[in-house]
This record gives C-alpha cells, sequence and structure tokens, in this order.
C-alpha cells in the first residue's frame, strides 16, 4: 500500500512539474516570520537562474526585477499584509542573459488561527508572450485606424474644401471693402478696425478647420491629453458640416457644463465621433426629405466615475437581425461600405478603458453611447 501511495504522488508530482513546464508557471511561498522564499522548479526556469543562484529572500528577488518596475513589486507586496484573497501583479524582470520577461504573479495569504500572517502563497507565469501579441495587435490597430481616417477624410474632403473656401471669401471680399474705404478722402478709421478684425476672423476659421484636418490625418500612438470633452466635440463637428448640410441635416448639440477633463487622445476619440455622426448622417440619408432630419449629440456625467457622449438620429433605426452583427469586422449594409468603422470605434473606445453600445428602435432611429471613465492624469 505504502508502495503504491509513493507511486501515486511521484506520479502526481511529475504531472504537476510538466503542467508547469507547459504553462510556463511556477509556485512560491514565503514564510512570515523568516522572509524565507521558497520556488517550485519552473520558478528558476522562468527568472533563467540556478537555484544556487538566488538568495530566496525579498532583496534577491527585487534585484532580478526590472529597475523601473521594482517599487510596483514592493508596494504590492506591502499590500499582501491586507487581507484580501487574490492579488495579482504584472512586472517586468531581466534575466542575468539580459533577456526582458513579463512575469505575472497571483498571491493570497494563509492566516494563523490568531489571525497572524503565516504564509504568503502564490504561483508566477511567464506572460512575455502574450503581452507581446497584445501590443502588436495595438499596433495593428492603430494602423488600422490611420488607414480608416485616410480614407474618411478623402471622402469628406470636397465639402470640407468648400467650408475652408467660403471663410476665405469672405475674408477677400472684406479685404477689398477695405481697400475702398482706405481711398477715400476721410477713411473711417473705426469702420476699418472692424472690417479688418472681421478679416482676421474669418481667416482663424478656416487656418482652424485646415488645422484639425491635419492633426486629424497624421498617424500617432495613443497620446493621451487632459482635455475638456465638449470642445472635442465642438471640433469633431467643425469636419462633419458639409455633410450635415448636403444631407439637409440638423445639428443639435446638447452638452452639460462644468464637465471633468478627459484624459483621452482627442484623435481617437474625434475619429469615432466623426465616424458616428457620419453612420448616422448616411443612414439619414436614405430616407425622404419629407420629415425633418436630425442628429443631436449630447455630453453629460453618467455617475461619479464616468462620462458619456450620445449621438442620437431620427433616421430609420437597424433591423434586429442587423443589430446583432453591427460590430463584426466587415459587415457593412451599404455597396461602398468597408463595415470597420463600428469595430474600430469599439476598439479605440476599449482602449481608452471605455465602452461603445447602441440602441435602436427600428423606424424611429438611432442612439450610440460612448462611455469614458473619468480618469486621473
Ligand atoms: P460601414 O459604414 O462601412 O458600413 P460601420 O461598421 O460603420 O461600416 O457600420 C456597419 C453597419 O451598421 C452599416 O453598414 C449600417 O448598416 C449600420 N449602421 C451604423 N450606424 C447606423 C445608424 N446610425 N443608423 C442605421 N444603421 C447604422
Amino acid at each position: 500500500l505504502r508502495k503504491n501511495i509513493e507511486l501515486k504522488l511521484n506520479e502526481e508530482q511529475n504531472m504537476l512539474v510538466l503542467s508547469q513546464s507547459i504553462a510556463n508557471l511556477g509556485n512560491w511561498s514565503t514564510v512570515a516570520s523568516t522572509g524565507v522564499i521558497s520556488w517550485s522548479a519552473q520558478m528558476y526556469v522562468i527568472y533563467g537562474i540556478n537555484k544556487a543562484d538566488f538568495g530566496h529572500n525579498l532583496s534577491a528577488l527585487v534585484a532580478l526585477t526590472h529597475p523601473e518596475d521594482r517599487h510596483i513589486l514592493t508596494d504590492w507586496i506591502e499590500q499582501l499584509t491586507q487581507p484580501s484573497p487574490a492579488f495579482s501583479l504584472l512586472v517586468r524582470i531581466v534575466r542575468p542573459d539580459g533577456q526582458l520577461r513579463f512575469i505575472k504573479t497571483y498571491a493570497t495569504i494563509e492566516y494563523t488561527a490568531d489571525q497572524q500572517v503565516l504564509r504568503r502563497v502564490g504561483c508566477t507565469q511567464d506572460v512575455t508572450e502574450s503581452i507581446l501579441l497584445e501590443q502588436q495587435d495595438h499596433l495593428h490597430l492603430d494602423q488600422l485606424a490611420h488607414v480608416t481616417r485616410l480614407g474618411l477624410m478623402g471622402e469628406m474632403a470636397t465639402g470640407i474644401a468648400h467650408e475652408i473656401t467660403q471663410p476665405l471669401t469672405v475674408a477677400v471680399n472684406y479685404a477689398n471693402a477695405l481697400k475702398v474705404i482706405a481711398n477715400t478722402e476721410k477713411p473711417d478709421l473705426e469702420k476699418i478696425t472692424k472690417i479688418a478684425g472681421l478679416v482676421a476672423l474669418n481667416g482663424l476659421k478656416a487656418g482652424k478647420i485646415i488645422h484639425r484636418m491635419k492633426s486629424f490625418c497624421q498617424s500617432q500612438e495613443i497620446m493621451r491629453l487632459s482635455l475638456d470633452i465638449n470642445s472635442l466635440i465642438t471640433d469633431s463637428v467643425l469636419l462633419c458640416n458639409s455633410d450635415l448640410k448636403k444631407h439637409n441635416i440638423k445639428l443639435h448639440l446638447e452638452l452639460a457644463e462644468a464637465l471633468p477633463m478627459l484624459f483621452v487622445d482627442s484623435i481617437k476619440i474625434e475619429q469615432v465621433l466623426i465616424n458616428l455622426i457620419r453612420n448616422g448622417s448616411e443612414a439619414l440619408a436614405a430616407i425622404d426629405n419629407s420629415q425633418p432630419k436630425t442628429i443631436t449629440v449630447n455630453s453629460l456625467r453618467l455617475d461619479k466615475h464616468k462620462l458619456q457622449i450620445q449621438v442620437r438620429d431620427n433616421g430609420p433605426g437597424i433591423e434586429l437581425e442587423v443589430q446583432k452583427k453591427l460590430f463584426t469586422p466587415f459587415f457593412t449594409t451599404k455597396t461602398e461600405g468597408m463595415g470597420m468603422g463600428l469595430s474600430i470605434c469599439r476598439s479605440l473606445i476599449v482602449a481608452h478603458q471605455g465602452e461603445l453600445s447602441f440602441d435602436s428602435q427600428p423606424g424611429l432611429g438611432t442612439c450610440f453611447y460612448i462611455t469614458l471613465p473619468i480618469q486621473e492624469q
């Protein structure tokens, strides 16, 4: 019987070693009273060191951690004294051969009967490959978002050119009027100053649209800045105006006041807003002109931690069958559509730890909801 138990234990031990090796996952424990750390065999593989080269204490562990992540590790260990069932930690380690690896650690605490910390136990997994994949996904998403942004701009360019020409023409007319007034016998200086102001104002108006176009088209990594959500909405609308006019759509802005600043990448959020407004105006373009067509953009504070932007249209709405596939890449009901707009929008919002959702009633219209967390910088 004893032999049998030994065999069984051996087999289980072998299975454990094998599964730890397959998952590249090790387990460890630390005795609270002595601070001595014990590692399973796979821990040495993860850290790329031999058993004899590890000091089995906290300072040895800290020394193996990437210098920039050491404080994260020590803060985490400090928090580990608080009673909570599980904690997880992601840090970079540097192997003796210089290789950088990402490791994820889960831990729990065992207490004595009188609630003293007895041991800290946990497991650590090398998650480098999945982190690298995730980073690549982000890069792809970024490239794709850039390409669709360029496409969007290309389609809107004619309308936007018109938007720019208009204030420039006004400025030229005012400048001509200035010439006439300046050539009179007693030029009215007050009038000249006023008209010169109007020239400047219209020039700036055209400049602002060009500036928005330029920054919108540039590819960039996620670059978060603290900004006011309402100006972001008015800036996005600037690029949509020609589209809305073309389809005879009235735009209403209902923006809440005194909203907290958001820490977001303005170009990415603008891309989402412009996509949603464009989708709304394309939906409205498809219905007849007998009813007034409107798109309403709201900004509001949802609760203590979240802001919301709503983009609502009174278009044809979305059939239930179509609703199910709305965020599927390449799903489109338009002959010229690419079907990537909404799935990219959702990924961009998710990359900001937010949510993109919608509700739609066939025949009554559609509303998209962008929910973003209010984050400290
Ligand atoms: P695309 O615009 O290229 O078709 P999207 O991913 O932006 O790609 O949209 C997918 C589909 O969702 C559209 O083809 C359309 O059928 C539907 N849709 C999106 N927004 C609206 C809306 N506001 N009203 C009605 N249908 C919409």
